[in-house]
């Protein structure tokens, strides 16, 4: 097939936009959006669904664009013929829609009268990483210019998402999913540059398990772990997603840093989250354990000189003082 200069200068320039706007990206969630949007504009379609494969190689998470609308649906996801021959050949594979290449897209977002491209997603060591699928009328089929565009941006977004995944593994505590100590440095460390600068509200909860210790020694340690597991699941239940930061600061202590939140603000989420650990029931092999938690709260106008130190210190100085006075309790003053 012939391309011509220009059609060949505007699709670098096209792939050149795309592939800036998936390498730069490191957060899973921003980039399955930007992968998407990728492929149906370069793809020249509404329809697509993004399929990964999971830590377990089950072929889970997937995301779906249906007319420029998002949805998610979360089950796990059996290999079709065209997965599997993609799979197979690591290149794209055209079919026309039928019933076995329309899922995981409910039924009637496809007529029939369309063709599905499944395009496998590569990455290091020529693992597939996963497949995208577009869907487009079946009199409109893909030229060799946008395959030429689509194989580009399949490797991109492949080592993409394989990045995001390792930096996620870098600042994520393994047990509990929260952040890392590291991580909270480093972003209170910016925060705290940031208040220099601008100002603005900035507060942080200390928490840490009341008693744990008779926890391990009367359930063991694996229902300790499950313990801290749940604290992570509540912490992070009542954190804003993309705005708090929960993190797992040591063994059984947590700090919730939160950008933009006054005192009192922290007050109240610090006070859900001792009510809703106080309300659980956690079971274990040996019975139900219930546990509290005490906290100390900080912000960074208290602190002088504003720093991270100071602002750790505080609140670590109210958590102490919660324990000094009987444990289960939020301590801000
Ligand atoms: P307090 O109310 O004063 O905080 O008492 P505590 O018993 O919670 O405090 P202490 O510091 O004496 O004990 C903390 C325990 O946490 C000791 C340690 O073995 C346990 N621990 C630390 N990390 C982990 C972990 O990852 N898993 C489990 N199961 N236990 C852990
Ligand atoms: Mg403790
Ligand atoms: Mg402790």
């Amino acid at each position: 097939m012939h391309i011509d200069k220009f059609d060949f200068d505007a699709t670098l320039l096209t792939v050149n936009f795309a592939t800036r706007l998936l390498a730069m990206e490191v957060d899973p969630d921003i980039l399955t959006d930007r992968v998407l949007e990728a492929f149906c504009d370069l793809g020249n379609c509404q329809d697509a669904t993004l399929m990964m494969y999971d830590e377990y190689r089950q072929l889970k998470g997937v995301a779906a664009s249906l007319k420029h609308r998002r949805v998610i649906i979360d089950e796990q996801i059996p290999l079709t013929k065209a997965m599997h021959e993609a799979a197979q050949s690591l290149k794209p594979v055209v079919r026309p829609v039928c019933d076995d290449s329309i899922y995981p897209l409910p039924s009637k977002c496809c007529e029939t009268d369309k063709t599905c491209l499944c395009i496998p997603l590569v990455g290091s060591r020529d693992r597939v990483r996963g497949f995208v699928t577009l869907y487009r009328p079946k009199e409109q089929q893909w030229d060799i210019s946008e395959l030429f565009q689509l194989g580009i941006i399949s490797t991109v977004a492949a080592i993409s998402i394989e990045n995001s995944r390792l930096f996620r593994q870098t600042i994520e505590d393994s047990l509990t999913g929260l952040y890392m100590r590291r991580y909270l440095f480093i972003r209170l460390r910016e925060e705290v540059q940031r208040f220099k600068r601008r100002g603005g509200p900035l507060s942080a909860i200390m928490l840490d398990v009341d008693n744990f210790k008779s926890v391990n020694d009367n359930y063991g340690h694996a229902t300790g772990d499950v313990v801290l597991r749940t604290v992570g699941q509540v912490l992070h239940e009542n954190s804003r997603q993309g705005v708090d930061l929960p993190c797992r600061y040591g063994g059984e202590e947590f700090v919730v840093l939160m950008p933009g939140s006054e005192k009192k603000e922290a007050k109240i989420v610090a006070e859900r989250i001792r009510s809703a650990c106080e309300k659980k029931e956690i079971h274990a092999p040996e019975g139900k354990v219930r546990i509290t938690l005490s906290c100390g709260i900080s912000s960074i106008e208290e602190c002088d000189p504003p720093s991270a130190d100071e602002l750790l210190k505080i609140a670590d100085q109210r958590l102490y003082c919660a324990k000094q006075s009987g444990r289960n309790l939020v301590i801000c003053k």
